[in-house]
């Protein structure tokens, strides 16, 4: 189970020589929702965006990802947009804390906003080092705990934060 903690801000450096700021410069659809098992598609509030970048002053590569979740299902299909303009951030929200997200030894950091449907979770995964395969690296990571994911929304149900 996912725990919630303080957030320390801890995570937002370069992963080949630690400095900061990591800015990523471009990014895409993760695809995660093709890669998932089916019966974990649903529901289906969820959207996982892949950023890469290259740090500004070792130049090392890097990639990550941020996958924003809600409990329940979007009626509207992608190409509608609607609600699908939360999860892509395109929509302002209110803030309702940061902290980070701990599961054995995954530690990373998670914001909570306030949107018309709930509670929305946006996980913020990485910056890791570019290495070969870096998409299908970033999908493992997140169908590893996709179950613990899926709960962790589910609760926001039952009143987090
Ligand atoms: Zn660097």
């Amino acid at each position: 189970m996912i725990q919630l903690e303080h957030d320390r801000g801890l995570f937002a450096d370069c992963p080949w020589c630690r400095r900061q700021p990591v800015r990523y410069h471009d990014g895409d659809n993760l695809q995660l929702r093709a890669a998932l098992k089916p019966e974990w598609r649903s529901p289906n509030g969820f959207y996982a965006s892949y950023h890469f970048g290259s740090c500004e002053f070792c130049g090392g590569q890097f990639f990550g990802c941020t996958l924003n979740m809600i409990a329940g299902s979007i009626e509207e299909d992608q190409q509608t947009g609607g609600f699908w303009n939360y999860l892509w951030m395109n929509e302002d929200t209110e803030i309702l804390g940061s902290h980070e997200a701990v599961l054995d030894a995954m530690r990373w950091p998670v914001t909570l906003h306030a949107i018309p449907k709930g509670t929305m979770f946006q996980h913020d995964f990485g910056p890791y080092a570019m290495r070969d395969e870096a998409w299908e690296f970033m999908q493992q990571i997140i169908i590893g705990i996709w179950p613990a994911l899926r709960a962790l929304a589910e609760l926001s149900n039952g009143g987090i934060p």
